[in-house]
């Protein structure tokens, strides 16, 4: 059996025997995120799942490794995981993710819930289990792999953030907390993307940049009769829209404001464009 094909086997018999359980004691906890639980330091909630987390991975036989949880004044807690190198030479590998979580929201099927785990067939439902509790799950088994088939690996550090869903405020802090334990990473894998299809490794290039705002108009001061205002009073909702006109063409959905325009190196065409070819 090839090297591929023996620890895609290793790998998923340890998913399902091991992570499988804990994604599944994990979707229990509603650890939501901090802007959707301004209490989440008072609910404990996101101490269940840091320490779910932490009770697995230092029970994992990986080589000189060290677990722990950093915990930064009134920020959410991280947990620093540091691995030694098994080859030569002083690069290092910083792996990430997040434990924190989406809120319920709604539209989940009858039989469905976010903190409800349910395993149909090969799928795993529940809230947070992919988004992103599997990051520190997948970084352990994949280097786990490679220490049992004695692959030589970098020094890797695994960060896993609780924060994400907030914007990922806490994030900076801790990385300068931890900037000299860090190093120097040549190479960061972010565990928290997605796949077009199960058949080859997939990594996302670029993502498009966010921004958000709140956009208020007001007209009156109190209300007025509509026989007595429409027609003289604007139209608030009138406003609105041409307000937003200015940043979009409602038809064609382009954005009008040149400052919001970069150049766009023609490799990332490419690769979007490959993607589209291969789905
Ligand atoms: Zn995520």
């Amino acid at each position: 059996m090839d090297f591929s094909s023996q620890t895609r086997d290793s790998i998923a018999a340890l998913w399902d025997s091991q992570i499988v359980p804990q994604l599944v004691d994990y979707i229990k906890i509603p650890n939501k995120s901090p802007m959707f639980d301004k209490d989440w330091a008072k609910h404990g909630y996101m101490d269940q799942a840091v320490a779910l987390m932490e009770t697995w991975a230092k029970a994992q036989p990986v080589k000189g490794m060290t677990v722990e949880v950093v915990r930064l004044e009134g920020r959410t807690p991280l947990i620093f995981i540091d691995i030694p190198a098994t080859g030569s030479g002083e690069d290092c590998v910083l792996l990430y993710g997040h434990l924190d979580k989406q809120p319920e929201m709604t539209g989940w099927s009858a039989h469905l819930g976010p903190w409800k785990p349910v395993i149909e067939g090969d799928r795993l439902y529940g809230r947070g289990g992919a988004d992103d509790g599997y990051a520190l799950f997948g970084s352990l088994a994949a280097i786990s792999a490679l220490q049992e088939h004695d692959v030589p690996h970098s020094r890797c550090v695994v960060m896993i953030e609780a924060c994400e869903e907030s914007g990922s405020y806490d994030l900076p802090y801790y990385v300068d907390h931890l900037a000299a334990r860090i190093g120097k990473p040549s190479l960061v894998v972010c565990l928290d993307s997605g796949c077009g299809n199960y058949d080859q490794l997939w990594l996302t290039t670029s993502l498009r940049g966010l921004t958000g705002g709140n956009l208020t108009v007001k007209v009156l001061d109190e209300g007025v009769h509509s026989g007595d205002a429409s027609g003289i009073v604007a139209s608030s909702f009138r406003v609105l829209r041409q307000l937003l006109s200015r940043l979009e063409d409602e038809v064609s959905g382009r954005i009008k404001p040149q400052e919001l325009y970069v150049e766009i190196p023609a490799q990332r065409r490419e690769q979007a464009q490959r993607p589209a070819q291969e789905l």
